[in-house]
């Protein structure tokens, strides 16, 4: 690392928040105008990467928190939340419960969190700004696909979901939260989020197709929206899903990289 040039700062980005820098910045220290006046906050996120995705910062070796300000000729170091090294200032407080709400795009994914029995809130037609305020009123996690509502300064908890197929995104997501099924895995209704309870296949028999009343004799309804849920296809289809992912999120934690600081 060599001194930056006047009115500057050097900031160098750990681990995958590298994936929010262009190319040449990447895995490397690079300088940015300063004036003393900014906070580390706002200067690493001009740079692209979003708060919610720091997991730790460091001012010239010493651990700093978001408000900090930064003055010219400083060294900033930015660490992911799964590779912050310790000592450091939190910079969030710790969560109570892992529950999530979900940008638009991100359908398929809410479906699956919630089969794994995880409190998904997801709406096709919900707007940023109620996003925002679910994420911080309710201390969920955001997941999304858009940096510019990840930045929000009201969402405190969140991530940037990489992988854009379904199947990949559960396994990124469990990897990421060190998530295993919650006791309430294949009990939370897909499609509106609520708990299902068990139902006799006497009170719900005239909704059942033929093939199904004739192979399946336990069932599951949700009460809000109605729908039925039986250990079919789907079912078998959904845990073979989910025992991949649980199995792939393992490897990567044994095999992920480690950054050196
Ligand atoms: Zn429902």
């Amino acid at each position: 690392m060599t001194a930056p040039p006047a009115g500057q700062a050097l900031i160098r980005v750990y681990g995958d928040l590298n994936d929010f820098l262009p190319l040449r910045m990447r895995e490397t220290w690079f300088a940015r105008p300063c004036r003393g006046c900014e906070t580390v906050k706002n200067l690493i996120e001009t740079c692209g990467v979003p708060h919610p995705e720091i997991g730790a910062l460091f001012i010239n070796g010493r651990p700093v928190d978001f408000d900090e300000l930064v003055q010219p000729g400083d060294a900033i170091e930015a660490f992911p939340i799964a590779a912050a090294p310790e000592p450091h200032i939190p910079l969030r407080p710790p969560l109570i419960d892992t529950r999530f709400v979900l940008d638009t795009h991100l359908g398929r994914l809410a479906a699956y969190l919630r089969m794994l029995g995880y409190d998904c809130l997801y709406r096709n037609d919900a707007h940023d700004a109620e996003l925002a305020r679910l994420a911080h009123d309710e201390q969920r996690i955001l997941l999304t696909r858009d940096l510019g509502l990840l930045k929000r300064s009201t969402v405190i908890y969140g991530a940037f979901v990489r992988e854009v197929i379904p199947t990949r995104q559960i396994v990124e997501v469990m990897r990421r939260f060190n998530l295993a099924p919650a006791p309430t895995v294949f009990q939370r209704c897909m499609r509106c989020n609520s708990l299902t309870a068990p139902v006799s296949k006497v009170e719900i028999d005239h909704l059942l197709e033929p093939k199904t009343r004739q192979y399946f004799d336990t069932f599951r309804r949700c009460p809000v929206c109605g729908k039925i849920y039986w250990q079919g296809s789907h079912y078998n289809r959904m845990q073979a899903l989910l025992e991949r992912a649980v199995r792939e999120g393992e490897r990567r934690e044994v095999t992920g990289g480690k950054v050196e600081h």
